[in-house]
This record gives structure tokens, C-alpha cells and sequence, in this order.
């Protein structure tokens, strides 16, 4: 909390204190203040109505984000902060926007209105927090409760389902009982919702530290909107190198995927839904033992299903459906092999099909040390290559196109033919990557 007094967008509760309105900080900021967590955006709720607002910070910069839902961003040093007057939710016929905003005259009121016991907290300008539902317990406690009666907070706002297994996923929180069981009655809403507030929720949920676990207890809540990932639970692989089912073997290596901090998103994405395919592909030998023979295909096809669904932006879709249709490549430590690879793919998509394939490994349950050797000594190999700045691409050969044409060539396909086979003669190690080596090569090629 200390931190949180002492932060710049104080000074907006400042300023409208000194105006003589009311102002808190509301939310998720005091959520990760009584955490003792780094919060993101801190947003603030007052009784000051939104022209009242405006007139205030008439010395900063504003931007009139959402008047209509009282909602001004008043910008301190460049950071934006949400100023919101108090208002209480009309109802909800659609279940998603409410019919109209009032404004209202207490904070206790526009608490009320609020998802989560959590989210329903606010603090004054001293520290002195006002908690009306007990959302410090339930912080304490690690609770994820709605404000009121769930069925009826659900009925509202469909989206406030996947926004409590989000919280719960990234605060490691348990959904209350009846929270929980409103959510798996009500999981209907979500196919109300807009696609691309669930995707938001959905990456959010992603890339909480207790995802997995959310997963493994609520997925069947997710059953109208990612279909996919319900058919994956329970579905038996009868196959000596897993342990596991399909959804827990992909749970366990979207646990284990190595990220960082640009991609963590998108290959916990990639590691979920590797083996959507599993289900489709599934057959059992003679021997009773499972085959998912061309799974990797069938996966990327359904994941191509789920984002296009989803409204994914384009860069995530081929990011996702490449590594997911690579998942299953062969690796080995050969140089050469590794080279024709990062050509093909590029390097950086290489070294995450690698680390989806050793998470996939380490998820099947039955990893041997040798293996998680030979990752990492390939990883070390790639690694080295990049470092050494070594030829893998024709942007890295020391001729180029015009150097071939200056030899006599027609420029055209012919040309390209050239330098294709040159790189593969430095790759191959039969050729020094130098222009004069290379040249002498071509010569015998035109
Ligand atoms: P974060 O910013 O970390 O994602 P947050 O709790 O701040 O989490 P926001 O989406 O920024 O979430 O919303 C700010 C606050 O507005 C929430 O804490 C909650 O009190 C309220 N809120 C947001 N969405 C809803 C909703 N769908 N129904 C009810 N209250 C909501
Ligand atoms: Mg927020």
C-alpha cells in the first residue's frame, strides 16, 4: 500500500481533493497493493461528475475516453490514469453492455457493482481502504468470490466468467463454491460475449502462473467457446511414451514451455493446443497400442478453426499455427541439418519449435536425462551458429544474385537455382563461404 501512496498518479486524488470531491483508487491496483504485488494501471473512482472532471484537470492533458460511461483519462507525467464518477450498472438485457450507466451518489454503490469481492476495493488519498464485501479476506484467503449473488453477476455480464478464471489463474486463487458452480451453470453466456474480449481474457488466463491449474479444474467451462480443448480431456492415449491424457499431457508441457518475456503467450498457446489434433487422429494397432498418426497437421488445421474464430491478428496465426504444425520435427545434433532448418523456417522459430518439442517431451511424463541432454547440447549448437555469425541463408552468402548475372547468366530462376546450390555447397561444408571460392563454383553450375 505504501508504494501505492507513494506513486505519481496520486496526485489525482490529491487534486480533486483539494477540489472537494471525493476520490479513490478502485480496483485492480489495490488488489496488487494488498498483494504486495506490481500492479498495472491504477484507476480511479470519484464522486465529481465527469464535466466536473474535466474542469478540474482543466491544466492536464484529458482525453474524453468514455463520458458516456462517466469514464475520463486524465494523463500525470504521461502516465494514463482512468478517473470514473460513480455509477451503478442499468441491467444488462444482453448480457454484455449494460442498457444504461447511472451515476451515483457513494462509493459503497459503485463497489457494489463490481465483479469480484477482489476488485471491489478502494483506498483514500491516507491509505484507508474501504472494503464493504470483505475483499482483503478473501485476498488473504486467496478467494475468488463474486460481489453478490454469481448467478445473477453472471447473468449480467457473461464475460465476468472467464474474468474469474483468469483472476484465478493469474493470482493462484480458488473460485468459492458457488461462484464456481454459477460459472459451469451459466458457461452458455460466453457464447454471447464478443470473441475478442474472450481471446483477451483467454491470453490473459494464459499467461497466469496457475494456468494449468485452472485448466485441469474448469475447462468444461470453456466447452461453448474452445470446444477443442474439452475434447482433449480424458481422451486416453493407450501409448507407452505418455503417461498421461491428451489435455493433461498438454497442460504439463504448457507448464514446462521455456518463454520469454515477448513470447510467453503465444507458445503457452502453442504448447495447450499442440495435439488439439489427438482426438481426430486417434487409432489403436493390433497391439493395443495408440496412434495419432498425422496429428500434427489435424492440429494445426483446428488451431488455424480456433483463432480465425477468435479474431486473432494475423502475426499471432501464423506464429501459432507454424510452430504448431512443426511440433513433431526431428531433431538432431548435425549441424548441417540444423542449418537447412533456420534457412527454411528462421532461426528464432527454430529455437521455439525446440523448446516446444522439449516441452512436449517433459509433458509426456516419461522423459529420459539423455534426451533433455540432447536438447540442450542442440540448443547450445544453434547457439553457436548465430553467434558465429556462420551461413545458413542466402543473405548470409558472400555473393549475390548480381554477382551470378555478371558471370553471364540471364537473370531469372536461373539465377536463384545458382545461389540455392551454392548455399547448399557451404552448408554442406564442400565450399569456404568467400566470394572468389563461390565464383569459381558457380562457374561450373551455369
Ligand atoms: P487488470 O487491470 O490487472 O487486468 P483489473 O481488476 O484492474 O485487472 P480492469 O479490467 O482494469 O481489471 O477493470 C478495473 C475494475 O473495474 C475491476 O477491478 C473491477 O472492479 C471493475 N470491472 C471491470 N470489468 C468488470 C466487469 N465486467 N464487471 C464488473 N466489474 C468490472
Ligand atoms: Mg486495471
Amino acid at each position: 500500500m505504501k508504494k501505492l501512496m507513494e506513486c505519481r498518479e496520486k496526485e489525482i486524488l490529491d487534486v480533486l481533493g483539494k477540489a472537494g470531491y471525493e476520490a479513490y483508487f478502485v480496483g485492480g491496483c489495490i488488489r496488487d497493493a494488498v498483494m504486495g504485488r506490481d500492479g498495472g494501471d491504477v484507476d480511479v473512482a470519484t464522486n465529481a461528475l465527469p464535466e466536473q472532471i474535466i474542469d478540474v484537470f482543466s491544466s492536464y492533458r484529458v482525453i474524453e475516453t468514455g463520458i458516456k460511461h462517466g469514464t475520463v483519462t486524465v494523463l500525470v507525467d504521461d502516465i494514463p490514469v482512468e478517473v470514473t464518477t460513480y455509477r451503478s450498472d442499468g441491467t444488462y438485457s444482453d448480457g454484455r453492455h449494460p442498457d444504461s450507466v447511472e451515476f451515483v451518489k457513494s462509493l459503497e454503490e459503485d463497489l457494489a457493482r463490481r465483479d469480484f469481492t477482489v476488485n471491489a476495493i478502494a483506498c483514500d488519498a491516507e491509505g484507508n481502504l474501504t472494503d464493504p464485501f470483505g475483499g482483503a479476506e478473501d485476498i488473504e484467503a486467496g478467494i475468488i468470490r463474486t460481489v453478490g449473488d454469481p448467478e445473477k453477476r453472471f447473468r449480467e455480464d457473461g464475460l465476468r466468467i472467464m474474468r474469474g478464471l483468469r483472476f484465478a489463474a493469474v493470482l493462484g486463487f480458488e473460485i468459492e463454491e458457488e461462484t464456481a458452480l454459477a460459472m459451469a451453470r451459466n458457461k452458455g453466456l460466453l457464447k454471447e460475449i464478443s470473441v475478442e474480449r474472450i481471446f483477451v481474457e483467454f491470453k490473459k488466463l494464459l499467461a497466469g502462473e496457475h494456468a494449468g491449474n485452472v485448466l485441469r479444474k474448469y475447462v468444461d467451462v470453456l466447452s461453448d467457446v474452445l470446444p477443442e480443448i474439452v475434447a482433449m480431456k480424458g481422451f486416453e492415449q493407450h501409448n507407452p511414451y505418455h503417461k498421461y491424457d491428451v489435455l493433461e499431457h498438454c497442460i504439463r508441457a504448457m507448464e514446462a514451455v521455456v518463454t520469454t518475456a515477448e513470447n510467453a503467450t503465444e507458445m503457452k498457446m502453442v504448447a495447450l493446443l499442440h495435439d488439439v489434433g489427438k482426438p481426430d487422429t486417434y487409432f489403436m494397432d493390433d497391439e493395443g497400442i495408440g496412434h495419432f498418426y498425422g496429428h500434427p497437421k489435424k492440429s494445426e488445421e483446428l488451431v488455424r478453426g480456433i483463432l480465425q474464430r477468435l479474431k486473432a491478428d494475423k502475426a499471432t496465426l501464423e506464429r501459432v499455427t507454424t510452430l504448431v504444425r512443426y511440433h513433431d520435427l526431428i531433431f538432431d545434433k548435425d549441424e548441417r541439418l540444423l542449418k537447412r532448418w533456420m534457412n527454411r523456417l528462421g532461426p528464432e522459430v527454430l529455437m521455439e519449435i525446440l523448446e516446444i518439442k522439449l516441452a512436449d517431451n517433459i509433458g509426456t511424463g516419461n522423459m529420459s536425462p539423455e534426451l533433455g541432454r540432447k536438447f540442450a547440447d542442440i540448443r547450445d549448437m544453434m547457439a553457436d551458429i548465430l553467434a558465429q555469425e556462420q551461413c545458413f541463408s542466402l543473405k548470409d552468402l558472400a555473393v549475390g544474385g548480381n554477382d551470378i548475372i555478371a558471370l553471364g547468366v540471364q537473370p531469372g530462376p536461373e539465377v536463384g537455382r545458382i545461389l540455392a546450390e551454392l548455399l547448399e555447397a557451404v552448408i554442406e561444408g564442400e565450399c569456404e563461404n568467400e566470394k572468389e571460392a563461390l565464383l569459381a563454383r558457380a562457374k561450373h553450375l551455369c
